[in-house]
Order: C-alpha cells, then structure tokens, then sequence
C-alpha cells in the first residue's frame, strides 16, 4: 500500500493504473476510520480494480468556533486499518496543497446546501461540495463510496456530479450503527458516558417513526411531533431538526409516500449528531 501526500504523486500512479484499463475505486473521508468507513472500504474493494482512500480533514467544511482543530486524527491507525482492508493508495494532502493562496473558487449546489443541515452550519456543503470536486479531479475515480448516514451530503453529491457531468459513479451505503443502535460517527468519541447512552435516542426515534410510517400514517407533523416527544423526554439532547423531505430535492412533505427521507439532528451537550432513515422501494 502507497501513501502519498503530494498531489502530482498521486495523479502519476492512478494515470497508470487507468491506461491498464483498471477501475478505481474511492472513498473519501476525514480519517479516525470506524467501521462504517471500513464498509465502504469493503465495498469498493470488492468492486474495483484498485481501492483509493483519502484522509482530508477539510477546513473548509467547518465554520469558525466549529471543532476542526480538535477533530480526532489518527494517521498511523488509520493507515495500518486500510492496510489491512487491502487499500492501495492512502492519500491525505496537505491543507496548503489543497487550498493554496489566493483560492478563490468554491462549488456551490444550490437550494439543497442550505436546507436541514445547512440552516446551523452555513457554508457546511459549500466546503464539502469544493473538497469532493477537488479529490475527484484528482483521483479520478470510476465509482466513489458514501454513506447514508449523511444523507444530505450524498444527495448533493449525486446532483453535482449529475450537474457538472463528472464521469464518477455515486454509491450510497447503509449506515453502520453500534449495538444500541447509535450510528457510529467519529464525533461519538466527544460524548461523556451520560451523553452516549442517551444518544441511543435518535435511533429509538427513528424506529418510532418508521413504525408509525408501517401502520400507515402519512402525515409527517404527527411523525414529527411523536419523535421529538421523545427525544425532548432526554435530558442531555436538544433537537435541532427533525424533518421528512422529499429524497431528490430536500423539501418538507405534508404527506409522507415513496421516496421521503426522515432525518434529524440532535445536540446532545456540545456534540451535534444526525442520523436518518429513508422510505423508499428503490432504496436510497
Ligand atoms: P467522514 O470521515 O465523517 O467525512 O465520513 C466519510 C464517509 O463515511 C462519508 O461518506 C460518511 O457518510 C461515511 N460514514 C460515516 N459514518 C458512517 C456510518 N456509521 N455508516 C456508514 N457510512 C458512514
């Protein structure tokens, strides 16, 4: 397995995997890898010739008083687990390669970046959407790995690749949960032992829901009231949003039918947590 750094680096070895004809692979993160990192891993291991990940904790995907100075990094670990998960290349980038002087030039989706997640963290998607292009146009990847579990950031990065023509192919993976139920984020590791164990919360709320969605209730304000019952019942979680949007453009439904994504964040003391369910027969 390679590790590079440098960009030029990089782009040298994928340009000769790819005139083998070998398919890469990609799976962008922000490192402290967790098992649902490693699933997507697995996946696009499984499914291509050669497997990229990228470790980038990217600046500008966090708004000023936000944690990205204390946001968990562990190189060594990481490397040693994508060794493990036959990886080919790690890349992670240096910030001053990434965003040289005198950048100016960000991508923006519009209209779905400043809704649910972007009404608290504005400039959020705008940093991920410019990161995504970025490490695309470097690695140049046939088919690229994300989660469900950032339902919003996979559905912004379907529309951009759709808008802009970029010939990489979206998968979008199921979200990777700890015994209670909690999705694993590397942000759990903020929690205190109180904290946690009341986490378990969005998943129970989220179950409620699709309960009720199962027993055939459709209107989303009823859902929405009963899962913040529940969730205001803990003392430690504050909600954010909880919401039922429609799958392809993010907008609140009265109704809730086919293709309707149920998804909410929750600030339990200072760590802010999302998760999500999708109703749909197609699948995310
Ligand atoms: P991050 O390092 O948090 O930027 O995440 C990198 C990728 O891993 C994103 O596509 C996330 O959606 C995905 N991911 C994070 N947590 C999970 C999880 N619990 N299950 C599945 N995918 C996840």
């Amino acid at each position: 397995m390679k590790v590079a750094r440098g960009i030029k680096q990089i782009s040298a070895v994928i340009r000769k995997i790819k005139a083998k004809g070998k398919k890469v692979g990609f799976v962008p993160t922000m490192g402290a890898l967790h098992e649902g990192h490693l699933s997507l891993i697995r996946r696009a291991h499984k499914e291509n010739d050669f497997t990229v990940v990228s470790i980038f904790v990217n600046p500008a995907q966090f708004a000023p008083g936000e944690d990205f100075k204390k946001y968990p990094r562990n190189l060594k670990r990481d490397t040693l687990l994508c060794k493990k998960e036959g990886v080919d290349i790690v890349f992670y980038p240096a910030i001053k390669e990434m965003y040289p002087d005198e950048f100016r030039t960000y991508v923006t989706v519009e209209g779905l970046s400043s809704l649910l997640c972007g009404e608290s963290r504005p400039g959020h998607f705008k940093g991920v959407a410019t990161a995504v292009t970025k490490l695309f146009n470097i690695v140049s990847p046939d088919a690229a790995y994300f989660g469900q579990k950032d339902a919003q950031q996979a559905v912004i990065i379907k529309r951009l690749v759709r808008d802009l023509n970029m010939p990489v192919k979206i998968k979008i993976m199921p979200i990777i949960r700890d015994k209670d139920g909690l999705a694993i984020s590397s942000r759990n590791v903020y929690l205190d032992a109180r904290e946690r164990k009341e986490a378990a919360v969005l998943f129970s709320a989220l179950k409620l829901a699709g309960g009720l969605v199962n027993k055939g209730i459709t209107d989303s304000r009823e859902v929405v009231r009963r899962v913040s019952g529940l969730i205001k019942a803990k003392k430690k979680a504050r909600i954010d949003y909880v919401s039922v949007v429609d799958l392809q453009g993010l907008k609140p439904v009265k109704k809730i039918k086919d293709n309707c994504l149920i998804a909410l964040a929750v600030w339990l003391g200072k760590t802010r947590l999302i998760d999500n369910i999708v109703i749909s027969k197609r699948g995310f």
